[in-house]
């Protein structure tokens, strides 16, 4: 990436974007706490601190974000539903487990599965796609499975009874503080050590565009939430 910013200044790009895999991958793998997924995050920021350095030595004052679209949780083989024991196999057809299963009834059994769907359960709560909570933002589309089955935070569902559980994964309810994503900005832009009550991730889009000069299509997202970290020059042309 330093690399494009040794170009002659009208052929540096606007916007770069770099992607660090390791963090997930050894969160999967070893589990959020476990010493793997600490040096990952070494390397990352040892990655960073190299491209700050790289882009102060050519005097590019660039706006950084550095961001992530999820947190992680540990996970246990203590903690494990069997979809099977929320519905017998034969009604049901699993479209994916792990954090929430997506359902589809078997043609002829959507009663039968709606029923044993909807009994109340510990750590783990079923809807109907047109029931899903609000707040998930979840269940108009229509490749969305019939039924949403979303576990409590460090609970898995799995195809099998005794299947095997991964050390770490995410797609828990966004209200776990587990699910929670990193946000750190510096730049031209940004008040410096400023920190922001919890805002959503949908919310980076405009600001990305407002740092790039651009229109925003339409989207989810608002600057508001995220005024209070911006310098008054660039709060003003929101
Ligand atoms: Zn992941």
């Amino acid at each position: 990436m330093l690399s494009w910013f040794d170009r002659p200044s009208e052929k540096r790009p606007a916007l770069s974007l770099l992607y660090f895999d390791g963090v997930d991958h050894s969160g999967h793998k070893h589990g959020p706490f476990a010493p793997e997924t600490h040096a990952a995050s070494r390397e990352v920021d040892t990655a960073i601190a190299r491209l700050m350095a790289g882009l102060a030595e050519r005097h590019v004052a660039a706006n950084i974000l550095i961001v992530s679209d999820h947190g992680m949780t540990e996970l246990s083989p203590q903690r494990v539903i069997p979809l099977s024991s929320l519905a017998t196999p034969h009604s049901m057809e699993i479209v994916t487990s792990g954090p929430y299963a997506g359902i589809n009834p078997v043609p002829g059994h959507e009663r039968e599965l709606a029923r044993s769907l909807s009994a109340q359960r510990d750590h783990v709560t079923c809807w109907s796609k047109d029931r899903i909570p609000e707040r998930l933002h979840y269940g108009t589309n229509p490749r969305v499975p019939a039924w949403l089955c979303l576990a409590e935070n460090g609970w898995t569902l799995t195809r099998e009874p005794h299947e095997h559980v991964i050390a770490g994964t995410h797609g828990y309810d966004m209200a776990a503080p587990d699910m929670t994503a990193t946000f750190i900005a510096s730049g031209p832009a940004f008040l410096s050590h400023k920190t922001l009550p919890t805002f959503d991730n949908v919310d980076v889009y405009p600001l990305l565009m407002m740092l790039l000069g651009l229109l925003p299509e339409n989207n989810d997202g608002s600057l508001v939430p995220l005024q209070g970290g911006l310098r008054d020059t660039y709060r003003a042309i929101q």
